[in-house]
């Protein structure tokens, strides 16, 4: 595979238009699809082709993302999306390896991973971050992210052109006082995509990316900031063209690649 170099700074100014069905006859896996930009992220895949399988905590915010689909999408065109509740604080190498095996068994490959999921933590400074929640932000941010990809690499290595997406910050390239454990599991998920992309690069399909959505409408931002004006934000949906970028065959010759959404 080829890596083209793309000036993380400027997509947004690249004017992309994705095509209605970019995404058709693609199986993508979206993590944290019950909110936030992963909930519309799944949504704006499907309604470009795609089939979706919805990966989240809390199944009732699964289903209502599952259900907005098929409304959007009229239930006799939209290929139809599948649900797979999971902790991913809790889950273990087995529980990856099980969801590896009911992809494989319902649809043979697998196209597309984002891995969007993450725990903010708090925010405090080192001196006196909580050892525990560190662990916990370390295993849904980092360790998941990795286990889930390694489960997936096989299926993912059986589609034409595959991607992987990760999900960064701006904290994961310049560190910034009280951002801890977040901070440090965004730097290290910038190396896995890195390190990931490099061994991809020779005798696969399969690329790898990273994504800084930048500072977004979503519940998790209204918790680092509670006193910022909602308003003044970009929405998860001003973020999906480079989304659907990065998940569409117009950037197969893309890998290795940190991309700002804004
Ligand atoms: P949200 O808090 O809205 O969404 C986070 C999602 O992650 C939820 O769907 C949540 O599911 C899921 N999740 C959290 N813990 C677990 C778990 N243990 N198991 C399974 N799923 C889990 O956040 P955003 O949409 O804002 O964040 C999406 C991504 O973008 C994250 O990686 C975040 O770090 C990143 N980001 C966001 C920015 C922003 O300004 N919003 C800026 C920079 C990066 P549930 O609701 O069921 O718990």
């Amino acid at each position: 595979m080829k890596t083209l170099m793309l000036d993380p700074k400027y997509f947004h100014t690249l004017g992309y238009t994705p095509t209605k069905d970019c995404l058709k006859n693609k199986t993508i896996l979206v993590t944290g699809a019950g909110s936030g930009i992963g909930k519309t992220a799944a949504k704006t895949y499907a309604a470009h082709g795609a089939t979706v399988i919805l990966l989240g905590k809390t199944t009732k915010k699964l289903e209502a993302t599952y259900d907005e689909i098929l409304a959007e999408n009229g239930a006799d065109t939209a290929a139809e999306p599948a649900i797979y509740p999971m902790d991913l604080l809790g889950a273990n190498p087995d529980d990856y390896q099980n969801l590896a095996k009911v992809i494989e068994e319902n649809y043979g490959q697998l196209d597309g991973l984002l891995n969007n999921a993450s725990l903010l933590g708090n925010l405090s400074p080192i001196a006196n971050q909580n050892i525990e929640l560190w662990y916990k932000v370390q295993q849904v941010n980092l360790n998941a992210p990795f286990m889930l990809t390694q489960a997936c690499l096989g299926l993912l290595n059986k589609a034409p052109n595959a991607s992987i997406i990760f999900t960064s910050s701006g904290v994961a390239r310049v560190g910034r006082a009280y951002w801890g454990a977040y901070s440090v599991s965004k730097f290290a998920t910038e190396g896995l995509s890195q390190i990931l992309a490099d061994e991809l690069e020779t005798n696969t399909k399969v690329r790898s990316n990273c994504i800084n959505p930048g500072a977004t409408r979503t519940s998790m931002r209204a918790n680092a900031y509670p006193g910022e004006d909602p308003m003044t934000l970009k929405t998860p949906e001003e973020l999906m063209p480079l989304y659907l970028y990065l998940m569409s065959d117009d950037s197969k010759d893309i890998s290795g690649q940190s991309l700002d959404a804004q």
